[in-house]
């Protein structure tokens, strides 16, 4: 995740460097529950409104729980399908909160309402994430239903309500490009905490969508759009959090619209951007999902690590005798084309290995989606065809 209100408040306000911690343990994304009452376009868990075999149980839930918070996790975003489908959803996150972790609820937010939000909030998440993918009808036609978006902002509205901090989370295509701007209205208007653009991933559903993806030139805009808003909202006192996600190279270009706006203020916030280091998937990031699995991160779901049921979290995740997990936990990984020339591999980490290995079965080739221009990643030679295979 690429925090850009930590980076631009050190426009105005630079504060020293500190030093680098190292987390605990990974920030668990766990699906507890594929089963949606949406069936979303960019869904990358091909989640539908009916019941799957095999998904753990209370008991099965809280052993895994008791291990990763032996292992260090601090983190634990619950997510799905919808997990407030999941019967005991309440039951599991009031127990991870009083373990400890950091509960972040991840929700479409459609099943949030006058008869439940007393109980939400009296689990303490300690953040509840909302998913919209623009305003009214273009969300519902994502979403495929109608009144979702409705339901949602409800959904959200309620949290805030009830003072829960409440994000809404944006994933872009061509189809919805032209609503961010509407978007951060609408999280001004009604002071949602936090905005997470994503950036379209290539799983999943999002894979039979690529065709929908955004251009890397919309990409570039909304990121100019983000910058400035961010910005704005700094300066005017009413910050808030916006994050990025599923692009690493987002930190390079902040480091060119520095360059560009903010020159001054470009050689400290380019050392605070290689101490993030970026792309942290099978190092800082982990996924279980509705039947145990583990991957390196939820845009993996098909490559597995290994099922908690016949060996817990904390010996799948050291584990290096997989061999995708031995490259993303070594530094630097062992890239291929464009990223192992590029002149910011500190910041960017070389980005998402999956959509490289999507597209050529090497995990390590170049990541396709990477917006910037050679000019811009320290490239004058273009990268022969076969290297960067
Ligand atoms: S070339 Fe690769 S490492 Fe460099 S910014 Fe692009 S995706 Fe990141």
């Amino acid at each position: 995740m690429f925090r850009i209100t930590h980076y631009l408040q050190q426009i105005d306000h630079p504060t020293p460097l500190k030093p680098a911690r190292k987390p605990s343990g990974p920030v668990v994304i766990w699906n507890l529950i594929r089963r949606c009452n949406l069936t979303c376009k960019h869904c990358y868990s091909i989640s539908a409104d009916t019941h799957f075999k095999g998904e753990l149980s209370t008991q099965e839930a809280c052993t895994v729980m008791d291990d990763l918070k032996a292992f260090g996790v601090p983190v634990l975003i619950l997510s799905g399908g919808e997990p407030l489908l999941r019967p005991d959803i309440f039951e599991l996150a009031r127990r991870a909160k009083s373990m400890g972790f950091y509960v972040g609820l991840s929700s479409n937010g459609t099943l949030i309402d006058e008869h439940n939000i007393a109980e939400i909030a009296a689990v303490g998440f300690d953040y509840v994430g909302v998913s919209l993918d623009g305003i009214g009808a273009t969300h519902d036609k994502f979403r495929r239903k109608e009144g979702a978006f409705d339901l949602s902002l409800e959904g959200i509205r309620l949290c805030k309500a009830h003072g829960i901090k409440v994000g809404v989370r944006f994933t872009m295509t061509q189809d919805n490009a032209s609503e961010l701007p509407l978007l951060l209205d609408l999280v001004d208007r009604e002071d949602i905490d936090k905005f997470y653009f994503s950036h379209l991933n290539y799983a999943g559903r999002g894979m039979k969508n690529r065709k929908d993806d955004a251009v890397f030139a919309a990409t570039r805009d909304a990121m100019d759009l983000l910058f400035e808003h961010c910005l704005k909202n700094l300066r005017a006192g009413t910050p808030k959090d916006y994050v990025t996600g599923n692009n690493d190279a987002d930190g390079v270009y902040l480091l060119h619209w520095l360059a560009k706006h903010y020159p001054t203020q470009q050689a400290h916030i380019a050392e605070m951007l290689q101490q993030w280091g970026g792309n942290s998937s099978g190092v800082n990031v982990a996924n279980i999902d509705n039947l145990g699995i583990v991957h390196p991160d939820t845009m993996w779901w098909n490559y597995p690590l290994g099922s908690v049921r016949e060996r817990p979290f904390s010996q799948i995740w050291p584990d290096v005798s997989d061999p995708l997990m031995a490259g993303l936990k070594s530094s630097p990984r062992p890239l291929k084309g464009r990223c192992a020339g590029c002149q910011h591999l500190a910041i960017c980490g070389g980005n998402t290995r999956v959509r490289a290995w999507q597209l050529t079965g090497d995990f390590w080739a170049e990541d396709p989606a990477c917006y910037l221009s050679d000019e811009e990643v320290g490239l004058s030679v273009p990268v022969p065809e076969e290297v960067s295979a």
